[in-house]
């Protein structure tokens, strides 16, 4: 549930972040609709500018969405040799895509959106996440990404699931299932990088996830980034490998700071890469020790 009042913003929701809100002052509300599969709103907000609001959940805000963007998809892309060619499952505003095609080793680049509302209307109303769709580089379909992994074997090198949360048409994206048959899409040596909620709010649910990654990647670790729009203002990441002998906090491509700032990064660095992977205590417990 969201609220609109008083010219506030609040994401509630008692289920994924009982007994808290998170608010932002609304300058206007641009569009608000109920697509075939969720509710749709986007906002101007008077300091985080626009903002991508599914099913009363933030999404994305222009402020701080880089963070994200560039971190789900330069964590996996850099850990990976040759990340040639890579599978986005959801990233309905465009931001994944626009970040993954950056990357100089990526010739080809999938996504499968389940919602063709959410990506027309981040094309009319968020254009600098949605410019990623105009790459000549990405290919996108329409439909669920469960199904559509069910008919892709042995093809991509990176499979970046950026969804939205474990509620609604989304549910199926953090199952044991989906690792199955993702492990099934990826070539030898491939990598998966999932939106992996947030230790503040959900460590059980953090862990679980893991679990789940665990039981068909070798190689797995959870990462997180600062952000001040999402949940408790930190996200996280589950990654793992068909390799078991990578280190996925350990670069492989390393960039000059040239270079990061010709690609446009603000957030992602080397250095950052390595720094995302090291947890408090509490959490490295939980997730690695119990
Ligand atoms: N970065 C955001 C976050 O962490 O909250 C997610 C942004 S992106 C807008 C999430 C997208 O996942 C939405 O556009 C939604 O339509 C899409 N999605 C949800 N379930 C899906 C599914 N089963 N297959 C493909 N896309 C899905």
């Amino acid at each position: 549930m969201d609220i609109m009042k008083k010219g506030w913003f609040s994401e509630i929701h008692e289920e994924l972040l009982p007994g808290q809100a998170f608010s932002m002052r609304v300058k206007k509300v641009l569009h608000e609709e109920k697509s075939q599969y969720q509710d749709i709103k986007i906002i101007e907000t008077t300091d985080y500018g626009r903002a991508l609001i599914l099913d009363g959940i933030i999404q994305c805000t222009l402020r701080d969405e880089f963070s994200y963007q560039e971190m789900i998809s330069f964590l996996p892309l850099c850990a990976h040799p040759n990340p040639e060619k890579v599978l986005i499952v959801g990233g309905g505003d465009g931001g994944v895509a626009r970040e993954v095609t950056k990357h100089p080793a990526v010739k080809e680049v999938h996504q499968v959106e389940i919602d063709d509302r959410v990506v027309e209307l981040s094309k009319k109303y968020l254009p600098e996440m949605a410019c990623g769709f105009d790459h000549p580089k990405l290919h996108l379909t329409i439909g669920d990404g469960f199904e559509y992994m069910k008919n892709h074997e042995n093809e991509f090198d990176v499979i970046i699931t950026d969804s939205s949360d474990p509620i609604g048409p989304a549910v199926g994206l953090f199952e044991e299932s989906y690792y199955s048959l993702m492990k099934a899409a990826l070539k030898p040596g491939g990598i998966v990088c999932s939106q992996g909620n947030s230790y503040w709010c959900e460590l059980d649910f953090c862990k679980s996830l893991l679990e789940n990654c665990r039981k068909h990647f070798p190689a797995t670790a959870y990462s997180f980034i600062t952000t001040p729009s999402y949940t408790c203002g930190n996200i996280g990441f589950a990654i793992g490998c068909l390799d078991p002998d990578r280190e996925l906090s350990e670069p492989l491509h390393v960039f000059t700071k040239a270079e990061i700032d010709e690609m446009k990064l603000r957030y992602y660095t080397s250095e950052i890469h390595r720094a995302s992977f090291v947890l408090p205590r509490f959490v490295e417990k939980t997730l690695y020790e119990s």
